[in-house]
């Protein structure tokens, strides 16, 4: 691969044109400059959890990085070669640590060497994947590509607490093609309210709510208690479990938020993917970019193109040769298409 410096504008998206672009630069060895970072933001720049990202990426492969500073708006990263081995990294508040693990774990299936790797920080985010999601959605489609990793949530961490600890085990892989035009046929439906400093009567009501939805009257319910220390929080998962994949819906308790309207949420987001007849939710779409655009080729369905999806296409473009086409999907939806150029 050339290894000419990428320049980026990070003004049109969120953290995750960072992310991705900080996997890629590892990955390809090209450098990287990236300007306006997070530039629309309400607070642009690096947070805890994006800094957590660049440091963590320049140890992992040795790295010349300037600008890694909270608040920072732009940033050089110089890659050196991936070393495995045993990383430990704290984000110090509740950011996500999920998404500083899908920022590393690409890399470290490149690495040289087996690799394990602890992130503490938030696991029950709003606006990130839960470690539900990467557990039960996101690595076992990794898996399928040729991924050897193994994951272990040890303490949930949400916001505003934080204090959350997770942990994958990594051997260097090499990753296949992926396809995925259906779901395939549903094979079950459940629903967990996770719970801790929370009164119990909330999870009860959410699960209730759930039950009474067309289409969930016969899923497996359950009130997962956790330990008072890992809270406060509250969290509805609802997995839809089918052929090809599983996927993971999530919405959180937060107060003057009724138990029945948080269950509303997380059962509007299974409705639009279930009614949409396409086989990858529109959060998996821009999370399965990166892989499959690594594994040199892929496609799949997806109900929209979201920002996400748009702005990732346009990093994993400017580094890997590939081309990612987007057209409307004769059975609804978007039809991705990742293929090598
Ligand atoms: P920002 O810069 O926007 O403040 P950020 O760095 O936290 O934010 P984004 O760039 O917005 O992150 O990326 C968030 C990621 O989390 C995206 O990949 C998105 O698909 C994913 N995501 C958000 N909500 C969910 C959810 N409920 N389930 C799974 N993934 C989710």
């Amino acid at each position: 691969m050339n290894k000419d410096r990428i320049e980026l504008d990070g003004a049109e998206g969120g953290g995750q044109i960072l992310r991705s672009a900080l996997s890629l630069s590892m990955i390809s060895g090209q450098p990287l400059r990236i300007i306006n970072i997070r530039g629309r933001r309400s607070r642009p720049g690096l947070l805890r959890q994006h800094l957590t990202a660049v440091r963590a990426a320049a140890e992992i492969c040795g790295a010349t990085v300037e600008g890694a500073e909270l608040g920072s708006r732009s940033l050089t990263f110089r890659p050196g070669a991936i070393l495995g081995g045993d990383y430990r990294f704290a984000i110090g508040s509740a950011g996500s640590a999920v998404l500083v693990l899908q920022t590393l774990l690409p890399a470290l299936l490149f690495a040289d060497a087996p690799s394990s790797l602890a992130i503490s920080g938030g696991t029950h985010n709003p606006l990130a994947p839960p470690a539900d999601f990467i557990e039960r959605t996101w690595l076992p489609l990794l898996r399928r590509m040729g991924a050897r990793v193994d994951f272990e949530l040890l303490r949930h961490g949400f916001m505003p607490a934080g204090g959350g600890e997770l942990v994958v085990r990594v051997l260097p892989s090499e990753l296949q093609p992926l396809h995925l035009m259906v779901a395939g046929a549903e094979r079950s439906r459940s629903a967990r309210a996770l719970l801790t400093g929370v009164p119990g009567h909330v999870a009860e009501r959410e699960l209730e709510r759930v039950r009474r939805h067309r289409g969930w009257s016969a899923a497996n319910t359950k009130v997962v208690r956790l330990p008072e220390d890992q809270g406060p929080g509250n969290a509805l998962l609802l997995d839809i479990e089918c052929e090809h994949l599983t996927l993971v819906f999530c919405a959180f308790g937060q107060p003057g938020v009724s138990a029945e309207r948080v269950a509303g949420q997380a059962l509007q987001q299974a409705d639009a993917w279930r009614t949409s007849g396409t086989a990858v939710d529109e959060h998996l779409a821009d999370q399965l970019l990166l892989p499959i655009a690594l594994a040199g080729g892929g496609s799949f369905t997806t109900p929209l193109l979201s920002d996400h999806l748009r702005s990732n296409r346009a990093v994993i473009e400017a580094f890997l040769p590939v081309r990612i086409d987007c057209q409307a999907h004769s059975a609804g939806g978007q039809h991705i298409r990742i293929t090598p150029v």
